[in-house]
């Protein structure tokens, strides 16, 4: 086995143990709990390690980036997310190239999302992007809005809303980052009261503070660097 790719499935071991401790802690089956591997940046070779490892969901950032890694891996068939920002000029593109959208944080781009995913008798599951920390936050819906966003979501016939995402700001230490995990899980479970529905998904935490995020409910953890190691800086 090539160094990058062994090096690969041990950290997926790892991390994968990490999760089951951290379940363990909060009286959770680690089962419950989906690690999408984060792999912007990372050549298809890495992906197919970590799927080779294991991995059945990955997260890309990028429409383009992805397109251009997926020709090589077409013969499998893990989930495939898209975690980063999204513009609605390439909301048709994506809904070909993804299984799950988590970063829908507009109505007009859920609408094209929608169309599109229709176009094909189609469906999308998707997440709504929250920001949680409005001075440090770039993309996400604002809390106040998260209502009326999801109202019309769930009117949408082509996309099934199965719950939130969120990108805390930074935190030194990660246990600082417990109040805006809490934060997410309230205005998920706000949100289920208020429409009578069930969202079940809570995808938050990252390589720094995954563990902390189960603790308060994670459903799926977002993991690039620390399954794929370092991401060369721009
Ligand atoms: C890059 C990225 C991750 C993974 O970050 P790591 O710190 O490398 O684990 C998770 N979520 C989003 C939205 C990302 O852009």
């Amino acid at each position: 086995m090539p160094r990058v790719t062994s090096s690969i499935a041990s950290n997926v071991e790892q991390v994968q143990e990490r999760i089951a401790r951290a379940a363990a802690r909060s009286d959770r089956r680690p089962e419950d709990i989906v690690l999408v591997a984060a792999s912007k940046t990372f050549p298809a070779e890495a992906i197919r390690a970590a799927y080779d490892a294991g991995i059945r969901a990955f997260g890309e950032n990028r429409v383009q980036e992805w397109e251009s890694k997926q020709a090589e891996l077409t013969d499998i068939k893990p989930s495939w997310h898209l975690i980063g920002h999204l513009q609605s000029n390439k909301a048709r593109r994506a809904s070909r190239l993804f299984d799950w959208i988590d970063s829908v944080d507009d109505a007009e781009l859920a609408a094209k999302l929608d169309d599109a995913a229709g176009e094909t008798n189609e469906w999308l599951a998707v997440l709504i992007e929250v920001q949680v920390d409005p001075t440090e936050s770039k993309s996400g819906v604002a809390q106040v809005d998260l209502p009326a966003l999801a109202e019309a979501v769930i009117q949408m016939p082509h996309l099934q809303l199965r719950g939130l995402m969120t990108v805390p700001p930074f935190c030194e230490d990660p246990r600082d980052a417990r109040p805006y995990f809490r934060r997410l899980r309230r205005l998920r479970d706000d949100l289920e009261q208020h429409l009578g529905r069930s969202f079940p998904e809570l995808s938050m935490g990252m390589s720094h503070d995954f563990e902390v995020a189960i603790e308060e409910g994670a459903t799926q953890v977002r993991i690039g660097s620390a399954i794929f190691g370092e991401r060369a800086r721009k």
